[in-house]
Protein backbone atom coordinates (compact mmCIF):
# COMPACT_ATOMS: atom_id res chain seq x y z
CA UNK A 1 0.00 0.00 0.00
CA UNK A 2 2.61 2.33 1.07
CA UNK A 3 4.72 2.06 -2.33
CA UNK A 4 1.81 2.73 -4.34
CA UNK A 5 0.51 5.97 -2.75
CA UNK A 6 4.47 6.92 -2.51
CA UNK A 7 4.59 6.61 -6.81
CA UNK A 8 1.09 8.31 -6.61
CA UNK A 9 2.58 10.88 -4.63
CA UNK A 10 5.67 10.90 -7.49
CA UNK A 11 3.25 11.14 -9.97
CA UNK A 12 1.59 14.22 -9.22
CA UNK A 13 4.62 15.85 -8.20
CA UNK A 14 6.05 15.57 -11.84
CA UNK A 15 2.40 16.98 -13.50
CA UNK A 16 3.13 19.61 -11.16
CA UNK A 17 6.86 20.49 -12.19
CA UNK A 18 5.41 20.20 -15.78
CA UNK A 19 2.67 22.79 -15.35
CA UNK A 20 5.25 25.35 -13.58
CA UNK A 21 7.18 25.30 -16.26
CA UNK A 22 4.62 27.49 -18.55
CA UNK A 23 3.84 30.60 -16.73
CA UNK A 24 0.99 30.89 -14.99
CA UNK A 25 0.11 34.86 -15.61
CA UNK A 26 0.55 36.95 -18.68
CA UNK A 27 1.80 40.12 -17.78
CA UNK A 28 1.73 43.29 -19.83
CA UNK A 29 4.13 46.37 -18.99
CA UNK A 30 3.88 49.91 -19.52
CA UNK A 31 7.59 50.06 -20.13
CA UNK A 32 11.25 48.77 -18.59
CA UNK A 33 11.34 49.58 -15.22
CA UNK A 34 7.91 48.16 -14.61
CA UNK A 35 8.24 44.86 -16.54
CA UNK A 36 11.94 44.45 -14.72
CA UNK A 37 10.24 44.52 -11.52
CA UNK A 38 7.48 42.21 -12.77
CA UNK A 39 9.59 39.77 -13.67
CA UNK A 40 11.53 40.16 -10.42
CA UNK A 41 8.81 39.36 -8.34
CA UNK A 42 7.15 36.72 -10.89
CA UNK A 43 9.63 35.26 -11.62
CA UNK A 44 9.02 31.83 -13.59
CA UNK A 45 5.45 32.09 -12.97
CA UNK A 46 5.26 34.71 -15.39
CA UNK A 47 5.21 36.20 -18.51
CA UNK A 48 6.15 39.59 -19.37
CA UNK A 49 5.66 41.65 -22.27
CA UNK A 50 6.99 45.61 -22.58
CA UNK A 51 4.90 47.77 -24.22
CA UNK A 52 7.26 50.05 -24.90
CA UNK A 53 9.97 48.83 -26.85
CA UNK A 54 13.80 48.93 -26.24
CA UNK A 55 15.70 52.30 -27.39
CA UNK A 56 12.29 53.84 -27.24
CA UNK A 57 10.87 56.29 -24.48
CA UNK A 58 7.30 55.55 -22.89
CA UNK A 59 6.22 59.19 -22.92
CA UNK A 60 3.01 59.33 -25.34
CA UNK A 61 3.86 55.54 -26.48
CA UNK A 62 2.13 54.29 -30.02
CA UNK A 63 0.98 51.18 -29.54
CA UNK A 64 1.19 48.99 -32.71
CA UNK A 65 -1.91 47.42 -33.36
CA UNK A 66 -0.61 44.30 -33.42
CA UNK A 67 0.23 44.54 -29.58
CA UNK A 68 -3.71 45.32 -29.47
CA UNK A 69 -4.61 41.40 -28.95
CA UNK A 70 -2.33 41.02 -26.03
CA UNK A 71 -4.29 43.87 -23.90
CA UNK A 72 -7.22 40.74 -24.33
CA UNK A 73 -5.02 38.11 -23.14
CA UNK A 74 -3.22 39.83 -20.45
CA UNK A 75 -3.92 38.53 -17.12
CA UNK A 76 -2.76 41.91 -15.32
CA UNK A 77 -1.29 45.53 -17.36
CA UNK A 78 1.06 47.44 -15.03
CA UNK A 79 1.18 51.06 -16.40
CA UNK A 80 1.14 54.56 -15.04
CA UNK A 81 -1.47 56.78 -15.54
CA UNK A 82 -2.94 60.28 -15.57
CA UNK A 83 -2.05 60.42 -19.42
CA UNK A 84 1.21 59.22 -18.93
CA UNK A 85 0.78 56.63 -21.85
CA UNK A 86 -3.00 57.84 -23.30
CA UNK A 87 -2.98 54.57 -25.72
CA UNK A 88 -2.38 52.23 -23.14
CA UNK A 89 -5.24 53.90 -21.13
CA UNK A 90 -7.34 53.64 -24.35
CA UNK A 91 -6.25 50.20 -24.65
CA UNK A 92 -7.47 49.37 -21.44
CA UNK A 93 -10.71 51.46 -21.69
CA UNK A 94 -11.67 48.43 -24.41
CA UNK A 95 -9.94 45.24 -22.47
CA UNK A 96 -12.39 43.29 -20.64
CA UNK A 97 -13.43 43.52 -17.66
CA UNK A 98 -11.34 40.63 -16.01
CA UNK A 99 -8.16 42.43 -16.78
CA UNK A 100 -6.74 43.28 -13.72
CA UNK A 101 -5.40 47.23 -14.18
CA UNK A 102 -2.33 48.26 -11.96
CA UNK A 103 -1.92 51.60 -12.01
CA UNK A 104 1.19 52.18 -9.97
CA UNK A 105 0.15 55.92 -9.33
CA UNK A 106 -2.12 54.55 -7.20
CA UNK A 107 0.56 53.17 -4.86
CA UNK A 108 2.83 55.92 -4.07
CA UNK A 109 2.88 59.53 -3.11
CA UNK A 110 2.86 62.13 -5.91
CA UNK A 111 4.61 65.73 -6.33
CA UNK A 112 4.26 68.16 -8.84
CA UNK A 113 6.79 69.07 -11.45
CA UNK A 114 9.57 71.38 -10.31
CA UNK A 115 9.39 74.57 -11.28
CA UNK A 116 11.16 76.51 -14.03
CA UNK A 117 13.64 79.47 -12.44
CA UNK A 118 11.64 82.61 -13.35
CA UNK A 119 13.45 84.03 -16.68
CA UNK A 120 13.41 81.35 -18.26
CA UNK A 121 11.33 80.09 -21.37
CA UNK A 122 11.10 76.86 -23.35
CA UNK A 123 8.42 73.99 -22.59
CA UNK A 124 9.50 70.07 -21.97
CA UNK A 125 7.15 68.35 -23.46
CA UNK A 126 4.61 64.92 -22.20
CA UNK A 127 6.46 65.48 -19.11
CA UNK A 128 3.40 66.35 -16.66
CA UNK A 129 0.46 64.48 -16.44
CA UNK A 130 -3.08 65.19 -15.19
CA UNK A 131 -3.00 67.33 -11.96
CA UNK A 132 0.05 68.70 -12.90
CA UNK A 133 2.20 65.49 -11.23
CA UNK A 134 5.71 64.66 -12.21
CA UNK A 135 5.44 61.00 -14.06
CA UNK A 136 9.20 60.13 -12.90
CA UNK A 137 8.12 57.96 -9.99
CA UNK A 138 10.76 55.62 -10.81
CA UNK A 139 13.88 57.29 -10.84
CA UNK A 140 13.28 57.19 -6.88
CA UNK A 141 14.47 53.79 -5.50
CA UNK A 142 11.90 54.30 -1.91
CA UNK A 143 8.90 54.75 -4.32
CA UNK A 144 10.18 51.39 -6.72
CA UNK A 145 10.24 49.93 -3.11
CA UNK A 146 6.67 50.62 -2.28
CA UNK A 147 5.42 50.03 -6.22
CA UNK A 148 7.52 46.56 -6.26
CA UNK A 149 5.11 45.99 -3.04
CA UNK A 150 2.15 46.86 -5.13
CA UNK A 151 2.70 44.72 -8.25
CA UNK A 152 3.77 41.47 -5.21
CA UNK A 153 -0.01 41.97 -3.96
CA UNK A 154 -1.84 42.23 -7.01
CA UNK A 155 -0.04 38.92 -8.72
CA UNK A 156 -0.97 37.25 -5.02
CA UNK A 157 -4.10 38.37 -5.05
CA UNK A 158 -5.01 36.89 -8.67
CA UNK A 159 -2.87 33.61 -8.56
CA UNK A 160 -3.43 32.72 -4.06
CA UNK A 161 -2.15 29.58 -5.28
CA UNK A 162 1.49 31.13 -6.20
CA UNK A 163 1.04 34.14 -3.37
CA UNK A 164 4.39 32.57 -1.40
CA UNK A 165 6.43 31.93 -4.72
CA UNK A 166 5.42 35.57 -5.41
CA UNK A 167 6.37 36.80 -1.73
CA UNK A 168 9.67 34.69 -1.47
CA UNK A 169 10.53 36.10 -5.41
CA UNK A 170 9.86 39.82 -4.30
CA UNK A 171 12.26 39.69 -1.00
CA UNK A 172 15.16 39.07 -3.07
CA UNK A 173 14.33 41.34 -5.81
CA UNK A 174 14.05 43.97 -3.06
CA UNK A 175 16.98 43.02 -1.37
CA UNK A 176 18.80 45.12 -3.97
CA UNK A 177 16.60 47.93 -4.19
CA UNK A 178 16.71 48.24 -0.41
CA UNK A 179 20.51 48.41 -0.47
CA UNK A 180 19.94 50.84 -3.59
CA UNK A 181 18.04 53.19 -1.72
CA UNK A 182 20.68 52.95 1.55
CA UNK A 183 23.75 53.10 -1.05
CA UNK A 184 21.73 56.84 -2.01
CA UNK A 185 21.18 57.89 1.30
CA UNK A 186 25.05 57.04 2.18
CA UNK A 187 26.55 58.62 -0.94
CA UNK A 188 24.30 61.79 -1.08
CA UNK A 189 24.78 62.90 2.70
CA UNK A 190 27.27 64.73 2.86
CA UNK A 191 28.21 67.11 -0.93
CA UNK A 192 29.51 70.30 -1.52
CA UNK A 193 26.29 71.09 -3.29
CA UNK A 194 22.86 69.92 -3.09
CA UNK A 195 21.51 71.09 -6.42
CA UNK A 196 21.04 69.61 -9.43
CA UNK A 197 20.50 71.31 -13.07
CA UNK A 198 19.28 68.67 -15.07
CA UNK A 199 18.54 68.99 -18.86
CA UNK A 200 15.60 66.31 -18.30
CA UNK A 201 13.14 67.16 -15.80
CA UNK A 202 12.79 63.48 -14.59
CA UNK A 203 15.05 64.00 -11.38
CA UNK A 204 11.96 65.30 -9.02
CA UNK A 205 11.12 62.10 -6.80
CA UNK A 206 14.69 61.12 -6.40
CA UNK A 207 15.20 64.98 -5.22
CA UNK A 208 12.83 65.17 -2.94
CA UNK A 209 13.80 61.65 -1.47
CA UNK A 210 17.46 62.62 -0.74
CA UNK A 211 17.16 65.66 -0.44
CA UNK A 212 18.50 67.32 -3.43
CA UNK A 213 16.81 70.48 -5.30
CA UNK A 214 16.96 69.99 -9.23
CA UNK A 215 16.87 72.94 -11.44
CA UNK A 216 15.53 72.06 -15.16
CA UNK A 217 16.72 73.29 -18.18
CA UNK A 218 14.34 75.06 -20.17
CA UNK A 219 14.38 74.71 -23.99
CA UNK A 220 15.76 71.05 -24.24
CA UNK A 221 15.63 70.34 -27.90
CA UNK A 222 18.88 70.26 -29.53
CA UNK A 223 17.92 72.56 -32.16
CA UNK A 224 16.97 75.64 -30.23
CA UNK A 225 18.82 78.31 -30.18
CA UNK A 226 19.85 79.19 -26.02
CA UNK A 227 18.03 82.00 -25.08
CA UNK A 228 19.91 84.62 -23.78
CA UNK A 229 17.39 85.80 -20.62
CA UNK A 230 17.08 81.80 -19.84
CA UNK A 231 21.10 81.51 -20.37
CA UNK A 232 21.50 84.44 -17.86
CA UNK A 233 18.48 82.94 -15.39
CA UNK A 234 20.45 79.19 -14.70
CA UNK A 235 24.05 80.43 -14.93
CA UNK A 236 23.23 82.78 -12.24
CA UNK A 237 21.44 80.53 -10.01
CA UNK A 238 23.90 77.43 -10.84
CA UNK A 239 26.82 80.01 -10.01
CA UNK A 240 24.97 80.85 -6.49
CA UNK A 241 24.21 77.24 -5.67
CA UNK A 242 28.17 76.31 -6.45
CA UNK A 243 27.32 73.96 -9.43
CA UNK A 244 29.97 72.61 -10.95
CA UNK A 245 28.04 70.17 -13.06
CA UNK A 246 25.37 69.92 -15.70
CA UNK A 247 23.27 67.14 -15.63
CA UNK A 248 22.03 65.84 -19.45
CA UNK A 249 20.65 63.09 -20.53
CA UNK A 250 21.91 61.85 -23.89
CA UNK A 251 25.17 62.14 -24.97
CA UNK A 252 24.16 65.13 -27.65
CA UNK A 253 23.89 68.26 -25.67
CA UNK A 254 21.69 71.04 -26.33
CA UNK A 255 23.37 74.38 -26.83
CA UNK A 256 22.08 75.96 -23.85
CA UNK A 257 23.06 73.21 -21.42
CA UNK A 258 26.61 73.58 -23.25
CA UNK A 259 26.53 77.22 -22.87
CA UNK A 260 25.44 77.29 -19.47
CA UNK A 261 28.41 74.99 -18.17
CA UNK A 262 31.04 77.16 -20.37
CA UNK A 263 29.51 80.34 -18.65
CA UNK A 264 29.74 78.53 -15.30
CA UNK A 265 32.82 76.69 -15.76
CA UNK A 266 30.96 73.49 -15.47
CA UNK A 267 31.12 70.16 -16.56
CA UNK A 268 28.77 68.07 -18.45
CA UNK A 269 27.76 64.68 -17.23
CA UNK A 270 24.81 62.21 -18.03
CA UNK A 271 22.47 60.63 -15.99
CA UNK A 272 19.99 58.09 -17.42
CA UNK A 273 16.31 58.18 -16.81
CA UNK A 274 15.51 54.80 -17.17
CA UNK A 275 13.08 55.26 -19.85
CA UNK A 276 13.55 52.73 -21.93
CA UNK A 277 16.95 50.42 -22.41
CA UNK A 278 18.28 50.42 -25.56
CA UNK A 279 19.24 46.81 -26.89
CA UNK A 280 22.77 47.68 -26.26
CA UNK A 281 22.54 47.79 -22.58
CA UNK A 282 20.15 45.15 -21.98
CA UNK A 283 23.00 42.47 -24.24
CA UNK A 284 25.35 44.28 -21.46
CA UNK A 285 22.56 43.00 -18.54
CA UNK A 286 22.00 46.14 -17.48
CA UNK A 287 19.02 46.27 -14.67
CA UNK A 288 17.48 49.23 -12.78
CA UNK A 289 19.80 48.75 -9.83
CA UNK A 290 23.12 49.01 -11.72
CA UNK A 291 21.82 51.90 -14.18
CA UNK A 292 20.63 53.90 -11.16
CA UNK A 293 23.94 53.03 -9.23
CA UNK A 294 25.98 54.39 -12.31
CA UNK A 295 23.89 57.39 -11.71
CA UNK A 296 24.49 57.20 -8.35
CA UNK A 297 28.30 57.52 -9.00
CA UNK A 298 27.86 60.76 -10.97
CA UNK A 299 25.45 62.55 -9.19
CA UNK A 300 28.39 61.91 -5.77
CA UNK A 301 31.17 63.23 -8.34
CA UNK A 302 28.97 66.32 -9.91
CA UNK A 303 27.89 67.15 -6.25
CA UNK A 304 31.51 66.72 -4.71
CA UNK A 305 30.10 64.28 -2.00
CA UNK A 306 32.14 62.95 0.41
CA UNK A 307 32.53 59.29 0.83
ZN1 LIG B 1 10.62 61.89 -18.87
Amino acid sequence: MFAVSASLVVASCGSDDTGGSQPTLTVLAAFYPLGEAARGVGGDLVSVTDLTPPGQGPHDLELQPAQMGAFEEADVVIYLGRGFQPQVEAALANSPAGVTRLDLLDSVDLLGVDEQLAGTEGEVDGEVLEGDVDPHVWLDPSRMITMVDAITNTLAEIDPDNADTYRANAETYLTDLRGLDREYRAGLAKCRSRVIVTSHRAFGYLADTYDLRQIPIAGISPDVEPDPRTLKAIAAEAKAEGVTTIFLESIAPPDLAKTVAREIGAELDLLDPIEGLTQDQLDAGDTYASIMRDNLRRLAAGLECAG
